[in-house]
């Protein structure tokens, strides 16, 4: 990653600007870090580390009532439910197997993925989360050596403006000038020396590879990963009782970029 006069910064095989970085590297680092906040009904939940129990549950909307879900049933067969129904709120609701339901949204993100081109903007925003997921430290440590060389240079490019308007003489600028580069150099030396951190993203883009890799991820970082791409997933109520499940006349994925698809039955 190189950051010279303004040209975006590459990374792995995408390129983001320092801005979305450090947006993806808090967004990173908080996941780890529970947050409160207040439900409708006025209860306080708690969401973090310890409340991550299923992979849709922060995505999935009732597709009768746009209500949010609830899981229930055993360990061996969860279902997620219209909330609303559940609490007995006049939705008819429905009900999907959460194994069903997080295998088909699951492949269609990675479907997703591997059909898009290098250069793609939510190709590059996972591939980025993927890198920074490597190697977090180093990435911060980066970014950090690389806003000293940003102040540095800028730090030049003031007293020429300085210089060109003439509130600094040659002979001002000559004075500070010396300092200012050697200030630049070491930032320079400081960033060259932080390895860049490399991440193979090929997996991404093959699908065995990818589910393979998927399958390695903790359930909150799945989260995170699909809530780059998915703004949401409703989910419509069964033909009937009896039906066998189908994500396809099911689920709707709502991307992020406002397009709606359903994943392959
Ligand atoms: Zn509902």
């Amino acid at each position: 990653m190189y950051y010279e006069d303004g040209v975006p910064v590459t990374i792995g095989q995408g390129i983001v600007t320092p801005n979305e970085r450090s947006l993806i590297l808090a967004k990173l680092a908080s996941r780890s870090i529970e947050t409160t906040f207040r439900r409708a009904d006025g209860a306080v939940a708690h969401r973090g580390k310890r409340g991550v129990t299923s992979l849709l549950g922060d995505l999935l909307r009732c597709a009768t009532c746009g209500g949010r879900t609830a899981v229930s049933g055993n360990p061996n067969h969860k279902s997620y439910r219209c909330g609303n129904s559940a609490r007995g709120k006049g939705c008819p609701g429905f009900t999907a197997p959460v194994k069903g339901a997080n295998d088909a949204v699951a492949f269609a993100f990675l479907s997703k993925l591997a059909a898009l081109d290098p250069g793609d903007e939510l190709l590059e925003a996972v591939a980025d989360a993927w890198v920074a997921r490597v190697n977090p430290e180093t990435l911060s440590a980066r970014a950090a050596a690389l806003a000293d060389l940003e102040a540095a240079r800028a730090d030049i490019a003031r007293v020429r403006r300085l210089v060109a308007a003439g509130t600094f003489d040659e002979e001002d600028a000559a004075d500070v000038m010396p300092r200012m580069r050697a200030a630049v150099k070491a930032a320079e030396e400081r960033l060259a020396a932080i390895p860049e951190p490399t991440a193979d993203v090929s997996p991404l883009l093959d699908m065995v590879q990818s589910v393979e890799a998927w399958d390695m991820l903790e359930l909150g970082e799945q989260r995170e990963l699909l809530a780059l791409a998915i703004k949401e997933v409703r989910v419509s109520p069964a033909k009937g009782r009896g039906y066998r499940f189908d994500p396809a006349s099911r689920l709707t994925i709502v991307w992020a970029d406002g397009t709606t698809a359903a994943p392959v039955g």
